[in-house]
């Protein structure tokens, strides 16, 4: 595969899938997974200086410090060596983010997993993370009661930003920013557009198909 077709974009509403897709295609390609929202939690956790820089905007689900953002990032691809062949998941998200990373390591694609509102209000209302695989479960009820993760038996926990408000502002941020990134990768042909509300199976099945040819 040339690099533009390794070098691929996801794009979705918070709760589309993405992250779960991005997972499964970087496992499916052997192609390395870099996920934006987890590095910027990784960092806050770590209470570094970039961590208490994005913190707040985070919790309140804005959009961060674009150009710092921007920088770390393009900077992981780097230091990681993953300039030839990447999955991203929650990068770009501006316009600015999209101009930025085409300057450098312009993607082939970008896959948009497209769901409608209502379904991604009930789908985060179930969200939980796996503290140990890190696997994203859906839960019944508001609180799992304690149970642990079908996966692995970690505990399973919340996003601190999957609140009603939080999650409100997130899709609005969507509506805001990432749509005219949808309309940036349409306008140049790479984009690729998926129905995400089927089962995650399914939508596996056909992300990896168009990568087989
Ligand atoms: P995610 O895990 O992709 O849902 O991201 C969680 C939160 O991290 C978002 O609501 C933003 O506050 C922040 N974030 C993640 N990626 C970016 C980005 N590319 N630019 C700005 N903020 C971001």
């Amino acid at each position: 595969m040339s690099n533009e077709m390794t070098r691929v974009v996801f794009l979705g509403k918070p709760g589309s899938g993405k992250g779960t897709q991005a997972l499964s295609l970087s496992n499916a390609l052997s192609i390395p997974h870099l996920s934006s929202g987890e590095i910027l939690r990784a960092e806050i956790r770590d209470g570094t200086e970039f961590g208490r820089a994005v913190e707040e905007y985070v919790l309140l689900g804005e959009i961060g410090p674009e150009e710092l953002i921007t920088k770390v990032i393009l900077g992981y691809i780097e230091r990681n060596g993953m300039g030839d062949g990447y999955i991203l998941d929650g990068f770009p998200r501006t316009i600015l983010q999209a101009r930025e990373l085409d300057g450098r390591f312009p993607p082939g694609r970008a896959l948009l997993l497209s769901v409608p509102d209502q379904a991604i209000v009930e789908r985060l209302s179930r969200r939980y993370t796996c503290s140990g695989c890190g696997s994203v479960q859906q839960m019944d009820g508001e609180a799992p009661g304690g149970k642990p993760c079908p996966e692995c038996g970690g505990a399973l926990a919340r996003r601190a930003d999957d609140h009603p408000e939080a999650i409100r502002r997130r899709l609005e941020t969507f509506s805001r920013e990432v749509m005219p990134v949808v309309h940036y990768y349409e306008d140049s042909g790479r984009l690729i557009r998926i129905d995400g509300t089927g089962k995650i199976p399914d939508i596996e099945r056909e992300i990896l198909a168009l990568f087989s040819s």
